[in-house]
């Protein structure tokens, strides 16, 4: 076993030094591996200062958990060097991460996920545990491992943001009728759009697809075939990040 863990450190050594020699001379890096299902379990290595490592994961919580207010994410600064589509290739993959892929766990005590137990308000367990801390260390039942819900749930979600976008039209066609029912507003049709859009690069990167490109490739294909001079220009490697 600590044979393995030795292996294990040099190995991890050695990426941390190649990843280091990216970046300016005096950099820190840490590396943490934690095991979900078991709190004990976990392996850290570091050249940094710990309370340092630490104090930057709370800086960087702090920047995620602000993106759900709408401020800018903490990594938007790269995107002055990106294209839109691959902006968003890129934030939005980062969100799913923290948003789906985490696996649920509940409380040993309560049963509560950590979700359910915030939405309710319950920092503690509920009674009789009314003193207690959740302990979230039991694994969810049926969402163990991963909460990714895969390629069809991608798949559906898009199909409904479609719907959303045409019922939307609909609502705005009907007012311009003058016919009774529910109302839509310009906003609701921007908000679609945009839905849309976002569900259709998650599926499209289900299949390595680069957004970007292709439309690129597609665009320009159509108006050779129909003879017309319209096209979009190629998108550079260099600017992409690739
Ligand atoms: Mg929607
Ligand atoms: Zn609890």
């Amino acid at each position: 076993m600590s044979d393995k863990l030795d292996r294990a450190e040099a190995h991890v050594g050695k990426l941390m030094d190649d990843i280091l020699s990216i970046f300016h001379p005096g950099m820190k890096i840490t590396v943490l591996v934690r095991d979900p299902l078991h709190d004990d379990r976990d392996f850290m290595m570091t050249s940094d200062d710990p309370a340092q490592a630490s104090r930057m994961i709370d800086r960087r919580i702090a920047a995620i958990s602000s993106t759900s207010r709408g401020q800018a994410f903490d990594g938007a600064g790269e995107g002055l060097n990106e294209d839109f589509l691959t902006q968003l290739r890129r934030v939005n993959s980062e969100r799913y991460d923290v948003w789906a892929r985490q696996p649920v766990m509940l409380c040993e005590h309560c049963g509560r996920d950590r979700q359910s137990a915030e939405d309710a308000g319950h920092n503690f367990c509920a009674p009789p545990f009314a003193s207690q801390e959740h302990l979230f260390t039991k694994s969810h039942p049926h969402l163990t491992v991963s909460n990714d819900a895969g390629i069809m749930f991608d798949a559906l979600e898009l199909g409904g943001e479609v719907g959303e976008l045409l019922n939307v039209v609909k609502k705005l066609e009907r007012e311009d009728r003058g016919w009774r029912g529910s109302r839509a507003t310009p906003e609701d049709f921007a908000d679609e759009c945009a839905d849309v859009l976002i569900c259709l690069d998650k599926l499209a990167r289900r299949r390595g697809v680069d957004l970007a490109a292709v439309t690129v490739r597609k665009f320009n294909a159509t108006s050779d075939k129909v003879g017309l001079p319209h096209k979009l220009a190629a998108l550079s490697s260099a600017k992409r990040g690739e």
